[in-house]
C-alpha cells in the first residue's frame, strides 16, 4: 500500500493518512513533520530547513524534500508501504516519486485527493494543534486531547503552528492552488486519483477512504 495524499493545508490529511497507515500497518511519512522536528531539534538540517521560511509557508527547494524522502522511503519500515502526507508538492516532486518508486520496483496505489470548502479550512486551521515533541495533530473540538492542551501520546504541551496565522494560512492556500492543484491532473491521467469529500466528520471520512481502498486493492489484484 503506497498513498498520495493531495487537498489544500487544513483539509484532515495529516488526521486521515495517521488512521490510514495504523490500519494497513505501514509508517506514514509527513515532510512537514520532518522539516519541523529537524528544526525544533536544531539539527544542522533543522537550521537549513529553516532558512527557506517554512514557517511563513514557503517551500523547501524541490531537490531538498527529494531527498529526504528518497531517504526516507528507503528505510526499512517502508518495505511494505507508506503513507506520504505533504509530499508530493510540485510537479518535479511527483517526477522524482515516480523515479525513485521505478528504480524500487514498486508502484502507487493511488493518490487521495482530499476536498472542502474554504470557509471550512480556515475553522480547521484555527483550532488545530500539534505537539512539538512527536508531531501528533489535535483539533480543539473536532479531535481534541484526553487532557486539554497536552498530547495523548507524550503528555508535552500542545501548541499552535505558527504557520497556521491566518495571513500564512492565506499564503499557503495560494501556493497550494498554484503548484499543488496541478498535481490532480498528474494523477488523474496516471488512473490513479480518487477524491473524497473531506468536509464530514473525521470518522465518516475514513470510513469513506477505507470502503475506497479496499475497492482500489480489489480491482488491483
Ligand atoms: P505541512 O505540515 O505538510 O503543511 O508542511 C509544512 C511546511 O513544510 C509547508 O508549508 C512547507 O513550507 C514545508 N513543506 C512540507 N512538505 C513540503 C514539500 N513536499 N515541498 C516543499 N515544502 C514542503
Amino acid at each position: 500500500m503506497i498513498l498520495v495524499l493531495l487537498g489544500p493545508p487544513g483539509v484532515g490529511k495529516g488526521t486521515q493518512g495517521t488512521r490510514v497507515a495504523v490500519h494497513y500497518d505501514v509508517p506514514t511519512i509527513s515532510t512537514g513533520a520532518i522539516f519541523r522536528e529537524a528544526v525544533a531539534r536544531g539539527t544542522e538540517f533543522g537550521r537549513q530547513i529553516q532558512r527557506y521560511r517554512i514557517d511563513r509557508g514557503e517551500f523547501v527547494p524541490d531537490e531538498v524534500v527529494v531527498g529526504t524522502v528518497r531517504a526516507r522511503i528507503s528505510e526499512a519500515d517502508c518495505i511494505g508501504g507508506f503513507v506520504l502526507d505533504g509530499f508530493p508538492r510540485t510537479a518535479p516532486q511527483a517526477d522524482a516519486l515516480q523515479h525513485i518508486l521505478d528504480e524500487q520496483k514498486r508502484s502507487l496505489t493511488a493518490c487521495l485527493d482530499f476536498e472542502a470548502d474554504t470557509e471550512l479550512l480556515v475553522n480547521r486551521f484555527s483550532g488545530r494543534r500539534v505537539c512539538p515533541r512527536d508531531g501528533s495533530t489535535y483539533h480543539v473540538e473536532m479531535q481534541p486531547p484526553r487532557q486539554a492542551g497536552l498530547c495523548d501520546l507524550c503528555h508535552a504541551q500542545l501548541e499552535m503552528r505558527p504557520d497556521d496565522a491566518p495571513e500564512i494560512v492565506r499564503r499557503r492556500l495560494e501556493v497550494y492552488a498554484e503548484k499543488t492543484r496541478p498535481l490532480i491532473d498528474y494523477y488523474s491521467a496516471l488512473g490513479l486519483l480518487y477524491t473524497i469529500d473531506a468536509s464530514p466528520e473525521p470518522e465518516t471520512v475514513f470510513s469513506q477512504v477505507i470502503a475506497l481502498l479496499t475497492e482500489v486493492r480489489r480491482k488491483q489484484v
